[in-house]
């Protein structure tokens, strides 16, 4: 298989999936050699073409297309190969939640798999909280603090995302919270495409294990990771959007998939406190669809 795409053709598939994905198809088959016969409903053939670049793109460290978490959930037809790239992970075959995380855990290891492992991590930073939280928050990736502790959001941004958890009536132990990337990034910089790329399908499957209602992405590297889209955060906040990470069945009725709201980062909210209004309006979004009453104070 060729490890380089042509961009335009790439961009065009990954289109077509995500207007697809709003009709809500997610089943992909490999078109049969001659003609349609035997198409499943609910689900749209591609050619020989396009199923190579589907297999392509779902392949961990590449490029994530639109919406990659929905795109191809799993091959309903034909060739239980063809989207190996896709095929059930081991922690799919438990349904605890905790032993799904410590196959995943111990499925990452020492982890050398992007360039952060050698640029001065102290440690791999994990994820914590409930296992089965209904709520999840995701950020970027960890800082000095939570790679001196292992633990994300434990400084001064920590300590406002927990003001945050707080205000919504629920405490740090009832969410989960996890990061895009799991090393540190040197001088805590952005974290680059590609080890976002490389690292983000254990925070998928870290989500798929957790299975939450809501998931709320912190800052603009984690929505544009979680929703494949380049989108401002300004432009992503303020609706939910529809999230299943891939390998997850569209036919699995033990889980619909997630609701994923976007708002800002807390680090920038310590920045600029004004968009903290901004940043509740978000939060109550997501109490209201949970039924979260807020406590109080909170809400004056
Ligand atoms: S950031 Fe993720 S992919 Fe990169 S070395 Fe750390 S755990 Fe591995």
């Amino acid at each position: 298989m060729p490890r380089t795409l042509d961009p335009e053709l790439r961009r065009a598939l990954a289109a077509r999936i995500r207007y697809y994905n709003e009709m809500g198809i997610y089943d992909f088959y490999r078109r049969p050699s001659s003609e349609h016969a035997g198409e499943v409903a609910g689900s749209i053939a591609v050619d020989e073409q396009e199923a190579n670049i589907l297999e392509h793109i779902l392949q961990p460290g590449e490029e994530m297309s639109p919406r990659k978490a929905t795109a191809v959930a799993r091959p309903i037809a034909v060739d239980e190969n063809m989207f190996g790239a896709i095929a059930l992970k081991p922690e799919q075959s438990v349904s605890d939640p905790v032993k799904a995380l410590k196959i995943i855990r111990e499925d990452l290891g020492d982890c050398t798999r992007c360039v952060l492992h050698k640029q001065g991590r102290k440690q791999i930073v994990f994820g914590v909280g409930n296992p089965k939280a209904e709520l999840m928050f995701v950020g970027e990736g960890p800082g000095a603090d939570e790679d001196a502790q292992g633990e994300p959001f434990v400084g001064r941004a920590g300590q406002l995302l927990n003001n945050m958890i707080k205000a919504m009536g629920l405490q740090r132990e009832d969410v989960y919270i996890a990061n895009v990337v799991k090393c540190r990034p040197p001088g805590n910089r952005t974290p680059e495409p590609d080890e976002c790329d490389t690292c983000s399908p254990f925070l998928m499957r870290q989500i798929a294990a957790i299975k939450p209602k809501v998931v709320v992405a912190l800052g603009a590297t984690a929505a544009k990771n979680l929703l494949a889209m380049n989108s401002s955060l300004g432009e992503l906040r303020g609706r939910f959007y529809d999230f299943k990470p891939a390998g997850v069945r569209s036919s699995d009725s033990s889980w619909p998939g997630a609701r994923l709201a976007v708002t800002y980062h807390p680090a920038y909210l310590l920045r600029d406190p004004r968009q903290k209004g901004e940043t509740w309006k978000d939060l109550q979004m997501v109490m209201k669809y949970l039924g979260i009453e807020p406590p109080k104070k909170a809400a004056e």
